[in-house]
């Protein structure tokens, strides 16, 4: 099965590998030591020392068969009996004599003659000589400098100021038959239908200079990681059928001082070439973040920067280059890149909807095989996943599958994997004391509880308390109802509710409170915090905002724009909500507890139950009023 899609940046060659040049020089360097070293190949086995005076005496008896005079040295052969041959060496005097000598001998060869003759030691010519004594050396000294140089680049970080040597080096290949077509990105159709004219312009550029239109020159992917922005890129490369240049933004980083610009240039000079073609720079901020940083400004990405700036104004529009970049962090691009002229057309990726997560599952189960999957069920369960997770999840399913001895996926496996997922992988033997176990239990018990009583709220949809390598010893899974656009704010605070109600039947059941509630304690807060200072669901603070978001995508930054004075009392407010919601979780348990105390003890013997096993023993004590939950 088709794991992940290759990245984009695949076919760049990295320059972090080792340096072929370098390779080919050692080994250049290692056969001329070993060619010096090598003694005549034509003296196979032992040789035998002699003086001259036994050379000349053999020489007259007529036994040597051949001599050979190299370096000084003669290497004579002789045959004492028949078929026994040895080889004799000796030192090569001046004897002016020695030739007629040989003519004149005896040999047992084949003629009566012995064969004779002088290796001269071969002279390398002038041009070798000149190589190896001054070219050889530089060039050996010049890979040392840049091997050297780059070492202490990379030590320095991108800001040093090492020499820096012209030739970009940078080689960045086009892929000319890319795969991946918009049926490979689901969901994502508005992102479709906005791109699609950018494949129709690659198509039939002449259609849109006929008129004198000319299109954007580039277009920004932005929305939250793993939410196709690299597949959909590659996609539109796919559909136009056109050359695919594709590069990431920390790539141009990385190297050598001034080999951002001169590769940017490069780029550029050989997209021009290929038209109509595609460029992509992945993850764009790497590059492009705004250049107003102040101290420690990177004077490398400004360059590179600048350079980008200028290629991008300088290259016809019409001639069919276009330039996508993606990025989940625009709100830190240079305000240079996003003027009409340049990246003036920003295309939003967005988490997908349950419909979107529908269709990114049928193409990932597409690629493995499965039977009767419950897709509607495991799209529910996987609220706010990305696409990337969800070929995950699929792919953890086949795993599980595999492992189970089955031939195809199943409904179960997905779930399973969906829990892998997200709280991590099972840990079944590590067995939790009973005490922990019961504790557990009914703090578990305490959320669904209160989820399900609070009408408003998402029924649940499976409860278990088997222990997680995330560390969470159980959890109720809630299932959202199709999504929700817009909360009110009885929502959210049913939803904070919901979130009080382990603790609040740890407190009344088991009389204790655990470290148990640490997440519930987290998420409650965030969520009261943002019901005051952002959505203005306070009375007090009415619709002032006081809090603005800084990095929508990632990390959720957040900054207080009011004074420390109403930030002190906001945390009031906060703390106030939190404890009411409290107030009101432990009233609906406290009134329930046959309910807590039934369902409870079926989940500590079942370890694991469904929201239905779950509703059918809240049924038996109270009429909910809408009895059509899905759970
Ligand atoms: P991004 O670049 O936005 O961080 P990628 O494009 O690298 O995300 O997505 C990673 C992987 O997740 C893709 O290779 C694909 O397998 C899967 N994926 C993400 N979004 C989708 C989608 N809309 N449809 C199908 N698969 C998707
Ligand atoms: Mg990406
Ligand atoms: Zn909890």
């Amino acid at each position: 099965m088709k794991q992940q899609e290759q990245r984009g940046d695949s076919q760049t060659p990295n320059p972090r590998r080792g340096n072929p040049v370098m390779g080919i020089l050692w080994g250049v360097l290692i056969v001329l030591l070993l060619n010096g070293l090598i003694f005549p190949s034509f003296a196979p086995g032992r040789i035998v020392g002699t003086d001259y005076g036994t050379f000349i005496e053999r020489v007259n008896e007529g036994v040597v068969k051949s001599v050979v005079i190299k370096s000084g040295q003669i290497y004579y052969t002789i045959e004492e009996s028949k078929g026994k041959t040895t080889t004799c060496q000796t030192g090569a005097i001046d004897d002016p004599q020695l030739v007629n000598r040989l003519l004149e001998a005896h040999s047992p060869n084949e003629n009566g003659r012995i064969s004779f003759n002088e290796v001269v030691p071969e002279e390398n010519s002038p041009i070798l000589n000149f190589l190896l004594m001054w070219v050889l050396p530089g060039l050996l000294f010049y890979m040392l400098w840049r091997q050297v140089g780059k070492g202490i680049q990379a030590r320095m970080g991108a800001g040093g100021n090492f020499m820096s040597f012209g030739n970009s080096g940078a080689k960045i290949y086009a892929e000319s038959e890319v795969k991946t077509t918009f049926a490979d990105v689901a969901g994502q159709d508005e992102a479709k239908e906005a791109l699609s004219e950018i494949v129709d312009f690659l198509h039939s550029p002449g259609k849109y200079a006929e008129i004198g239109a000319s299109l954007p020159k580039g277009a920004l992917l932005v929305g939250p990681p793993g939410t196709g922005k690299t597949l959909i890129a590659r996609a539109i490369a796919g559909e136009a059928k056109v050359p695919f240049f594709a590069i990431s933004g920390s790539e141009f980083v990385q190297m050598f001082v001034g080999m951002g610009a001169a590769k940017v240039r490069d780029l550029f000079r050989q997209a021009n070439e290929k038209a109509p073609c595609i460029i992509f720079i992945d993850e764009i901020d790497a590059i492009g973040k705004r250049r107003d940083a102040g101290f420690g400004g990177n004077d490398e990405r400004e360059q590179t920067l600048n350079q980008l700036l200028t290629e991008m104004d300088g290259f016809d529009g019409r001639k069919g280059v276009v330039i996508l970049a993606a990025t989940n962090r625009p709100e830190s691009l240079d305000k240079a890149l996003l003027r009409p002229g340049r990246f003036d057309r920003r295309i939003q990726m967005e988490l997908p909807d349950l419909e979107g997560r529908k269709a990114i599952l049928r193409v990932h189960l597409a690629k493995v095989r499965h039977e009767s999957v419950d897709l509607d069920l495991v799209a529910q369960a996987t609220a706010g996943s990305s696409g990337a997770e969800l070929s995950n999840i699929v792919n953890e399913a086949a795993l599980r599958a595999v492992r189970l001895g089955r031939k195809s996926v199943v409904t179960a496996d997905l779930e399973e994997s969906v829990e892998t997922v997200i709280a991590g992988a099972q840990r079944k033997n590590k067995a939790l004391a009973a005490d922990e176990k019961r504790t557990v239990a009914y703090h578990e018990i305490g959320h669904a509880l209160v989820a399900a009583l609070q009408t408003q709220s998402a029924p649940v949809h499976k409860i278990t308390i088997i222990p997680r390598t995330s560390g969470a010893l159980g959890y109720t899974m809630q299932i959202d109802e199709g999504d929700r656009q817009l909360m009110s704010r009885e929502e959210l605070f049913n939803r904070i509710v919901t979130l009080t109600g382990g603790r609040s039947a740890e407190e009344i059941v088991c009389h204790t409170v655990t470290t148990g509630a640490s997440n519930d304690i987290e998420q409650a807060t965030k969520l009261a915090r943002a019901m005051v200072t952002r959505f203005g669901m306070s009375d007090k603070y009415d619709m002032m905002g006081l809090e603005t978001v800084d990095n929508p995508y990632l990390s959720e930054d957040r900054s207080l724009t009011c004074s420390s004075v109403t930030a002190a009392d906001v945390d009031r407010e906060v703390l106030d909500l939190v404890k009411r919601a409290h107030v009101k979780a432990r009233g609906l348990v406290s009134d329930h507890l046959e309910i807590m105390h039934e369902a409870a003890e079926y989940l500590i013997r079942r370890e694991t139950i469904t929201g239905e096993e779950f509703m059918r023993i809240v049924r038996k004590y109270v009429s909910l009023p809408s009895s059509d939950t899905k759970a």
